[in-house]
């Protein structure tokens, strides 16, 4: 195994919820400009034999993947993005989507700041989906008032707004929830949610000189001494000093490839959509005004469904090793174990109907650490992988990170 020369990352705090709708239906590159080879052709086995030159090849066209092509290109590199499926084909397209400053880890907390910033702003042209600023609320209990304070200090330390609220004060703001006597939260009023498809694919359209190769499978990274020199694909050889392997939990068979050890395990991450009773009179179970909340005493999480008629809720789950599949609905015992938290802080989820969810999963890396490392054997070679349900909010920052490496390994 080689070691990485340098390495940063983060612990995703509780994952969160998204759009069960679109979860897991991997629809390939539509866009012409984008366009590869059909998905059919790739799970045919067949090989066209072409070669592909590009400065950086991405293997992996999540929110990972995307963001650091975005960047890429940004700095005028030619890159192609291979995925077995399309943009956000993989868990991207099951994210809750939800963004804050405030990260509970503080290594991962600059990231998550510096990717709220660059979502706000909604990329270089203002052309990515506008945040929904519905707020954000994280909950701390009674006996850990110490961090809450802590938390807004860090949040403004980042330029970002944030205040403590009581329970009485988060009462009144959001009917809906119910906070115990001696609970505070850190509220950040320009934080919220994002439609995670609709975003990564948002930078993919910004991405002028990437070539996107939906419905490619990278089967190899392929080296010369310790060097790396191209992508072997399902549709032929690209050609390419440096190589993103951002390919989520899959990332672990096609390192080693190349020779290096990524131990990844899979770990369950899904979500419940409720739609309280009394939602389609406007009635007294509508869901009200609702932040994005993470409850941190149970790392349970909340947001409301994009048309604001349903609550997305989840629960992190102990499950590890779980197959890497995203599939639309949740099994009765994952909505029991969901609803029988989340009723404690929406009370009107106690006897709402499930009208939807998505079960999905994230990559673990050891330490719980979302990591961009870039080895020095072979050179060339940069990995992200391991955001552990937390990846959406990081990836901006994270793809800054990793294109700064790769040009590092170009010059
Ligand atoms: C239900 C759920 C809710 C979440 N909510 C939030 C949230 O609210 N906020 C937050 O910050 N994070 C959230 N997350 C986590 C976040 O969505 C993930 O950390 C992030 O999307 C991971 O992105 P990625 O690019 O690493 O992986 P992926 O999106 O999985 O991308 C990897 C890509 O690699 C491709 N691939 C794999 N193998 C190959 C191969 N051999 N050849 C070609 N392509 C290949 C796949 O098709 C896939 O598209 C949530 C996750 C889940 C599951």
């Amino acid at each position: 195994m080689t070691t990485p020369d340098r390495a940063t990352g983060g612990v995703a705090a509780g994952g969160a919820p998204s759009d069960g709708r679109d979860a897991g239906t991997g629809a390939a590159a539509s866009d012409g400009r984008h366009a590869g080879v059909t998905p059919e052709a790739a799970t045919a086995g067949v090989t066209t034999a072409r070669v592909t030159a590009a400065d950086v090849a991405v293997i992996g066209g999540g929110i990972i993947g995307l963001a650091t092509a975005e960047r890429l290109s940004a700095h005028g590199l030619s890159v192609v993005v291979i995925d077995e499926r399309g943009p956000a084909g993989g868990v991207t397209g099951a994210s809750g989507g939800l963004v804050r400053a405030l990260d509970l880890s503080s290594a991962a907390h600059s990231w998550a700041a510096e990717g709220l910033d660059r979502y706000l702003r909604r990329g270089d042209h203002g052309r990515w989906p506008a945040v929904r600023e519905d707020g954000s609320l994280t909950l701390f209990g009674a006996d850990d008032t110490a961090r809450a304070v802590e938390g807004v200090e860090r949040v403004r330390a980042t330029g970002h707004g944030a205040e403590i609220l009581d329970a009485g004060e988060i009462s009144r703001a959001f009917p809906g929830l119910a906070v115990p006597e001696g609970f505070t939260g850190v509220y950040e009023p320009r934080a919220g949610w994002l439609p995670a498809r609709e975003t990564a694919e948002a930078m993919l359209r910004d991405a002028d000189s990437v070539t996107f190769l939906g419905g490619v499978r990278a089967l190899e990274i392929v080296t010369a001494g310790s060097r790396v020199t191209g992508v072997r694909t399902t549709a032929g050889l690209v050609t390419t000093p440096a190589v993103l392997l951002a390919a989520g939990v899959h990332s672990t068979e096609l390192a080693r490839t190349a020779g290096v050890e990524l131990p990844l395990r899979t770990r369950s991450v899904s979500f419940c959509v409720f739609a309280p009773r009394g939602r389609e009179t406007g009635g007294a179970g509508a869901p009200g005004p609702l932040p994005a909340v993470l409850d941190s005493t149970t790392g349970g999480w909340l947001r409301r469904w994009d048309d604001g008629t349903a609550v997305l809720a989840g629960v992190p789950s102990p499950a590890r090793d779980v197959p890497p599949a995203v599939t639309r609905g949740v099994p009765a015992a994952e909505e029991e174990r969901v609803r029988a938290v989340a009723r404690h802080r929406y009370p009107g989820l106690a006897d709402a109907d499930l009208v939807g969810g998505v079960t999905a999963y994230d990559a673990l890396a050891p330490g719980d650490m979302g990591t961009v490392t870039a080895w020095p054997d072979p050179y060339g070679l940069v990995t992200a992988t391991g955001w552990n349900g937390g990846g959406f909010k990081q990836a901006p920052a994270a793809g800054r990170y990793a294109a700064g490496l790769l040009r590092e390994v170009l010059a």
